[in-house]
């Protein structure tokens, strides 16, 4: 039978290809960062992901989509993955996967949430959770490359213990808002009692719609209907909102 011709570049990104973990840091209690070195990484945009592939000695194999949180790098990549507790494969990765450890990958995936650095509009990123991996991925682009395309970030997350990225955030970037929504408990003194993104959070620490933003709204599928649901109301045009769900529910 004759074999779909596919085109070369894509062709590598469906090619399973070895990555070996080469460190590993704590971003909270419950979530890692995977360095990873993946000889022949064709390179990504921010906002992208690749698969990975778990398989058993006895064969049985198993894949997850993560996203990646660095910036393009050579052949060095970057995931942070968020321990779901009963979870198959992510307590695995946040747990038990040791340096030289290798794990296969395929990618990168995905055309639309993603940013580029000729991008010179304002930029309105919201994250729920774990969302702000591939969020980070564009503030660091944008830093790397010198951008002064100017970002708002939202990140909503349950309590303080649980931010991802804070000593870098809160570092900060110039050009770069960063507004922290605390979900459970906020600490004394915050901006904003702790509670679920709400269209005043959005309306204060956003940017107008009139600025005409591309807004990126990554996270939990509720949140992420909800924050899109939300910007539509304030006036966002849907064509310039572009979200990433990462799983069934919650937040
Ligand atoms: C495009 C994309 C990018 C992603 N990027 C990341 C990332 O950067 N970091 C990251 O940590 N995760 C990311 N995820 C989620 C990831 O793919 C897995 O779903 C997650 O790690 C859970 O896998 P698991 O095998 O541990 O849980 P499973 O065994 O698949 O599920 C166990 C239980 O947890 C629930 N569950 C599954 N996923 C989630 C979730 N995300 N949140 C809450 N509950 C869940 C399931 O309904 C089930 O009840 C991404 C998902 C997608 C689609």
């Amino acid at each position: 039978m004759a074999r779909t011709a596919v085109p070369r570049r894509l062709g590598d990104r469906l090619r399973w290809r070895a990555a070996e973990l080469v460190e590993r840091r704590a971003e909270s209690e419950a979530a890692w960062t995977l360095v990873l070195d993946v000889p022949g990484w064709p390179g990504h945009l921010p906002g992208q992901h690749l698969d990975l592939r778990l398989t058993a000695e006895d064969g049985y194999s198993t894949q997850r989509s993560y996203s990646l949180a660095s910036a393009p790098d050579g052949d060095r990549i970057e995931l942070t993955v968020q321990r779901v507790e009963d979870g198959e494969v992510s307590p695995y990765l946040t747990d038990d996967l040791a340096v030289g450890d290798a794990v296969e990958i395929r990618g990168p995936v995905g055309g639309w949430f993603v940013w580029r650095p000729e991008q010179t509009e304002p930029v309105l990123l919201v994250a729920g959770g774990s969302g702000l991996v591939p969020l980070m991925a564009m503030v660091r682009a944008r830093a790397a490359a010198g951008s002064r395309a100017p970002f708002r970030l939202l990140y909503s997350v349950r309590t303080p213990g649980d931010r991802f990225y804070a000593a870098e955030l809160d570092r900060g970037e110039p050009g770069l808002d960063t507004t922290h929504l605390y979900t459970r408990s906020a600490p004394d003194g915050g901006t904003r009692p702790a509670g679920r993104l709400q269209a005043r959070d959005l309306a204060e620490w956003g940017w107008p719609a009139d600025f005409e933003p591309t807004c990126y709204v990554c996270g939990p599928t509720g949140f992420v209907e909800t924050a899109a649901g939300l910007l539509v109301a304030l006036g966002h045009s849907p064509d310039r909102i572009r979200t990433e769900r990462f799983g069934p529910s919650g937040g």
